[in-house]
């Protein structure tokens, strides 16, 4: 896979100021590849990876729905064109307020996972299709999602009865596996879980209409600590998700509708930020050791918040060739967390890098915008823009990952 797409590289190439600039044909087209490794599935957009109108229209544009938290992210949907009835209220957590609000926009289908939300969604939500998020163990994820959301198969069967009985009409099963989910065996695992639920609900005389298989699947452009793709195993994951599709049909008795609400996988490749070296130094530590350390303009608190768990690959433009250092990439905040230490160790960088040289952070179109603070230590939070339409021309030069 070719990150970034040559028109993205045209517009880090003749960007000037500091932006994270999103690739809406690479999105769009991410789009079409899901559709066609998960053909029957309908697509809902998990908002909250990327809330950028135009990302959200882009995607509308194509017929795909949209997975929100809660009403502001529906209402931002709405305004991107995203009918009413492809919004999906996915957050098990609500407020009887934030239920409300969001009927009245027009959203009828929500996820739950207590008794607790089943009733207040009867009072506030009357005959709205609930779907039961199942808990999943979020093993093999970058970000587990465990414990927080989703409930046993044996709580969902209580669940969905009970909002059987206050009226709402039981409608379908969720879960998510974890983001950036790396191994396929997470699906089999929460597709097995959901399989034999249905057959529960079944016995039970629920019969449900729709499954739906949640986000988690990988970004591809991520790099592993020597700065390589870390290349999860898309082919594979599809695989078993096209499987369990076929299983599920079987446990549930009857044709189910199948929905996938994808984040990270849209975005995360096709979008990038231009960045600027703030410093490239190097200081002995209390411990002997001296270290260099690579200042950027971004970090944290400014478009790179996941830097703890993803390691970013980065382009140093017109450094090709120069001898190469390892340093502690970091953020340009008072803050010693505004470092990429966890995720991966030192970078190997040019040593030839001095302030104000650009960076291109590659594949940080997720959870970026979203993320961002309001301005932290007075770093101005960083501008988004987009581009879309034909390829303009790559420029000659190609920089390698990290050249
Ligand atoms: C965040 C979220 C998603 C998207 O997750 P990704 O890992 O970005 O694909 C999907 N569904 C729900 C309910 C979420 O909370």
């Amino acid at each position: 896979m070719n990150h970034p797409t040559a028109p993205l590289h045209a517009a880090l190439a003749a960007a000037d100021q500091d932006q994270i600039i999103y690739d809406l044909a690479g999105i769009a087209g991410n789009l079409d590849t899901l559709r066609r490794e998960l053909p029957g599935a309908d697509v809902r957009f998990a908002v909250k990876a990327c809330p950028v109108d135009a990302v959200v229209a882009c995607l509308a544009e194509r017929g795909a729905g949209a997975d929100a938290a809660g009403p502001r992210e529906i209402a931002q949907a709405l305004r991107s064109g995203v009918p009413v009835e492809r919004i999906h209220y996915g957050n098990t957590v609500k407020s009887d307020e934030d239920i409300a609000a969001a009927y009245r926009l027009g959203v009828r289908d929500f996820a739950t996972d207590s008794l607790a939300d089943v009733a207040a969604l009867a009072a506030h939500a009357p005959g709205a299709r609930v779907f039961c998020r199942l808990a999943t163990d979020g093993e093999g994820a970058l970000w587990g999602l465990s414990g927080k959301f989703g409930c046993s198969a044996a709580d969902a069967v209580r669940v969905l009865a009970a909002a059987r009985a206050a009226g709402l009409t039981p409608s379908g099963l969720s879960f998510h596996v974890g983001s950036q989910q790396m191994t396929a065996g997470a699906w089999r695992r929460a597709l097995d879980l959901a399989a034999g639920t249905l057959a529960a609900l079944r016995r039970r005389g629920i019969s449900l209409a729709h499954v739906n298989l949640g986000g988690g699947l990988p970004a591809l452009g991520y790099a592993d600590r020597h700065g390589r793709p870390l290349d999860p195993p898309v082919d594979k994951i599809f695989a078993v998700l096209r499987e369990g599709m076929a299983q599920l049909g079987e446990a549930a008795g009857r044709p189910l509708d199948f929905l996938v609400e994808p984040g990270r996988y849209l975005v995360a490749d096709h979008g990038a930020i231009r960045a600027h070296v703030v410093r490239l130094t190097d200081r002995e530590h209390p411990d002997g050791t001296r270290r260099h350390w690579l200042y950027l303009s971004v970090g944290k608190f400014n478009g790179l918040y996941e830097m703890d768990q993803v390691q970013y690959r980065l382009v140093f433009p017109g450094h090709r060739g120069a001898a190469r250092v390892p340093a502690v990439v970091a953020g340009p905040t008072c803050d010693s967390d505004d470092a990429f230490t966890t995720a991966g160790g030192p970078v190997q960088v040019p040593g030839t890098l001095a302030s104000g040289d650009p960076v291109w952070v590659l594949s940080s179109g997720a959870y970026a915008i979203s993320y961002l603070t309001r301005g932290f230590n007075g770093f101005r939070p960083l501008p988004h823009t987009w581009i879309h339409g034909p390829a303009r021309p790559a420029p000659a030069r190609r920089e390698a990952p990290g050249g």
